[in-house]
């Protein structure tokens, strides 16, 4: 066969990937070992029965067809409500970008405003799916590691100092994914200033926004001055509205890069399927689930804490948002991997090890909230009675 193209044999090199400990026991569960599968985020419940009946109702109805390639209109007014509620800016139809999830739109906005040789800066720890993206787009990246210690916030000084003169982008996620950090007003407001001053654009993947604690909430950058200009939001309902298999999502930005950007729909996707548009008309105009989706996680994710409370050798890091806690492991086994790997073998639990999501989470294992509460407080029994009997030789 003829070979594929450079831009697509080079989204995922070879190799590695950081799933290797995930897809292990992923293999040993399907082969009927009982192992708790703390390591994958998706729901573990499904989608609000009031959506899944919209959509039926949808099928019944005839809702068949082609829909407009930037979202049926009353789909974009719906989501330009929820983008004015998740920003704090009044938010129009003409601003939106209906997506076939979260990472199509995070595509689009890659696309959108890089071109082959670009350079973007992104924050890590990270979304598995970024650096692909930018190569997709035949954009270079700087990884720019923001420390446990900082909380996994990134410090604007770091990030000015990556700047170059070919860089036109910067990509953040808060509330993020792995580490549940949401990003203080101030740590935006640096962000903000460097992207300001050279001229950059912002991607603000937010789809976590609803996922957030007691004790911080979401700040879009987008409600920053001099912002609504150069930003482009990533949002989803796959977190929010428990719709991680619809495939539905939609990018938030000034309205001339999103006209532009329809072209992309029109070659790609031509549109989004017409029943699941209705029922995520629907579900946002509702708010189907997503008081209830939000309680569950908060109420494991404090679960899941208290239990991690007085255990001396294991100390929480980020862990305010999202679906996942993030967990400092270093005084236990500085190597993370073995850690997940002995964790697995003793205890039955796959979680991640952080370093699948770059240096910054090295040292770290995270933990899915994507169980039951009382599975994870099995789980985390199990994390005490491991850590109390590691190995000593490999105890830093
Ligand atoms: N961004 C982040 C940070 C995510 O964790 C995910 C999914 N896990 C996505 C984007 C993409 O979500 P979706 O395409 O399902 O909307």
């Amino acid at each position: 066969m003829p070979s594929p193209s450079s831009r697509i044999s080079g989204i995922s090199p070879t190799g590695k990937d950081g799933w290797e400990v995930h897809f292990a026991a992923y293999k040993r569960k399907t082969a009927g070992e009982d192992i708790m599968m703390l390591s994958v985020g998706d729901h573990d419940f499904p989608t609000p029965p009031e959506t899944v009946e919209a959509c039926a109702k949808a099928l019944r109805e005839g809702y068949h067809h082609y829909t407009p390639l930037p979202g049926l209109p009353r789909l974009r007014e719906a989501m330009a409500l929820t983008s004015t509620e998740s920003t704090g800016v009044q938010t129009t139809a003409s601003e939106i970008l209906a997506a076939s999830g979260g990472q199509s739109a995070l595509f689009a906005a890659a696309h959108g405003v890089l071109d082959p040789g670009d350079h973007a800066i992104v924050v890590a720890p990270y979304y598995a799916t970024y650096p692909g993206t930018f190569r997709s787009a035949g954009a270079r990246f700087t990884v720019l590691e923001a420390s446990a210690e900082d909380g996994f916030e990134p410090r604007a000084e770091a990030l000015e100092a990556a700047v170059r003169p070919n860089t036109r982008a910067v990509l953040i996620n808060t509330p993020n994914n792995p580490t549940g950090a949401i990003y203080s007003r101030e740590t935006l407001e640096g962000i903000a200033e460097v992207c300001r001053k050279h001229d950059l654009w912002l991607l603000s993947d937010e789809v976590y926004w609803t996922h957030c604690g007691s004790g911080r909430q979401h700040v879009s950058p987008r409600g920053l001055p001099g912002m609504k200009e150069r930003t482009l939001v990533i949002n989803s309902l796959s977190k929010s509205h428990g719709m991680t298999g619809w495939r539905i999502g939609w990018l938030t930005g000034p309205k001339d890069i999103i006209r532009a950007l329809i072209n992309l729909n029109l070659v790609s996707t031509y549109g989004l399927n017409d029943f699941v548009s209705q029922a995520a008309i629907a579900a946002l105009e509702n708010d189907y689930g997503v008081e209830e989706i939000t309680g569950i996680y908060n109420a494991r994710r404090a679960a899941f804490l208290a239990e991690m409370r007085g255990l001396n050798e294991v100390v929480v890091r980020g862990s305010e948002g999202g679906m996942y806690v993030m967990l400092d492991i270093r005084a236990v086994d500085p190597d993370c991997e073995r850690f997940a790997w002995r964790f697995l073998d003793a205890e039955k639990v796959a979680v991640m090890p952080g370093a699948s999501f770059g240096e910054a989470a090295a040292g770290h294992v995270r933990v899915s909230l994507c169980q039951p509460e009382d599975k994870l407080r099995e789980a985390a029994a199990r994390l005490r009675r491991f850590v109390a009997t590691y190995p000593a030789e490999t105890k830093a």
